[in-house]
């Protein structure tokens, strides 16, 4: 199978069009002055190249924020297929591709997730190199270059850009318009290699993470928990926004007459106070330090599962939408690790990080960001704070 080639940006309407070709294609839009959502683009102009993050992360696209998995009637239960269309993400940064690589891993282990594999079965992924800022430490997590979880992958080298050519279908794709495309010369093969190396010295934080596991099994009693969870909203912005978490509730919804209803999935938080309580009112993890300790530990250690996964690829999403300036991971691990922070994050912001501003908690407590310390019950609060930095609905 050919490896590579060299698309010339003036070609790249054309490319886009063959992307259309294999079916609806979404991409970075920009939503406000600073933020960014995968949508869905007609026009190669509508695309922002620039674009770092988005909001929510592509896992929307494969698991969605909620879906009806059965209805029923006074005939009988129906299993809900999802309505699949062929589709195109573009646009995909290496953290973000790793991380569909995760959530691939889990949707598809036994039982595998019918509704998950087949929107995943339907979609090429174009990924899409990036220069990082200073929320960014995928390099840190040894995610900062694509490897595996790719149909294409585009690296800019000024006039062109660089494709990676990694599955068939990507290179299915290539073969059907192959005048669009040439060979890789030396000097775009040394291109390739000079962004790469600038790339990899641009990163403005770093950690060692070999030994994080351990870390994390060591200092779990540290104080440091104590400090950020006594900070800690519980409004859940934190999940939604993470590439790997993958957790989601079942929900009943019978109609008034109850000859009918449906059982559907929605996204879940283990930020809510809810989340750990089971029957008979024993809450496992009552505490808003309970709840982020086990999130971090979930991120930088992984469960002790089948998978035993780390699930952060140092997107930076979290650090960018915690109203309380406490999902600072750079900093964190380097506290736990006894290693002096770096001055890259902003601190906690006056009135929450949030436009939203305030506590942001469905109890209408309304104190500034980080003074609050009680553990509300937001459930849907956050991501209300979301919505309200640009509508990221489209999926
Ligand atoms: S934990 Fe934070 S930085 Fe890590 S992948 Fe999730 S959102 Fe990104
Ligand atoms: S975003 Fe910040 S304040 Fe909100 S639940 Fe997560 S850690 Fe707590």
């Amino acid at each position: 199978m050919q490896r590579s080639a060299v698309l010339s940006k003036n070609r790249f309407p054309d490319f886009f069009d063959l992307l259309k070709e294999f079916g609806a294609v979404f991409a970075p839009r920009r939503v406000s002055q600073k933020s960014f959502s995968f949508k869905q683009v007609d026009h190669p102009s509508e695309i922002a190249f620039e674009a770092l993050r988005t909001i929510l992360p592509p896992k929307k696209f494969f698991f969605q924020q909620r879906e009806t998995i059965i209805s029923y009637d006074k005939d009988g239960v129906k299993e809900v297929k999802p309505k699949v269309a062929p589709q195109v993400i573009f646009g995909l940064h290496p953290c973000d591709l790793t991380g569909l690589g995760i959530m691939d891993k889990i949707y598809a282990a036994d039982p595998p997730d019918p509704h998950y594999l087949t929107r995943r079965k339907a979609t090429l992924l174009v990924g899409l190199s990036c220069m990082p800022d200073k929320h960014c430490f995928c390099k840190a997590m040894g995610t900062d270059s694509p490897t595996s979880d790719y149909d294409l992958f585009l690296t800019d080298i000024g006039d062109d850009y660089f494709l990676q050519i990694h599955t068939a279908a990507g290179q299915s794709l290539i073969e059907s318009q192959s005048e669009l495309f040439g060979a890789a010369s030396e000097i775009n093969k040394q291109g390739f290699k000079d962004f790469w190396t600038t790339r990899d010295q641009a990163f403005p934080s770093h950690f060692e993470s070999e030994n994080l596991p351990a870390i994390m099994d060591l200092e779990w009693d540290n104080k440091i928990w104590d400090d950020l969870g006594n900070r800690c909203l519980s409004c859940g912005n934190c999940t939604p926004v993470c590439p790997t978490c993958y957790c989601f509730d079942m929900v009943d919804v019978a109609s008034l007459h109850a000859q009918e209803g449906e059982r559907a999935r929605e996204w879940d938080s283990c930020q809510f106070v809810g989340f750990a309580k089971v029957a008979g009112g024993t809450n496992f993890r009552p505490g808003p330090v309970d709840r982020l300790k086990f999130w971090y530990r979930h991120k930088l250690h992984g469960f002790e599962d089948p998978h035993g996964l780390q699930t952060c690829v140092g997107c930076g999403r979290c650090t960018e939408s915690c109203p309380s300036g406490i999902d600072d991971i750079v900093n964190v691990v380097l506290r736990l690790q006894g290693k002096p922070s770096v001055l890259v994050t902003d601190t906690p912001k006056a009135g929450g990080g949030s436009s939203a501003g305030g506590c942001g908690s469905s109890a209408g407590c309304g104190a500034a960001g980080g003074t609050c310390g009680d553990a509300h019950d937001n459930s849907q609060s956050g991501y209300l704070q979301i919505e309200r930095r640009g509508d990221d609905s489209d999926a």
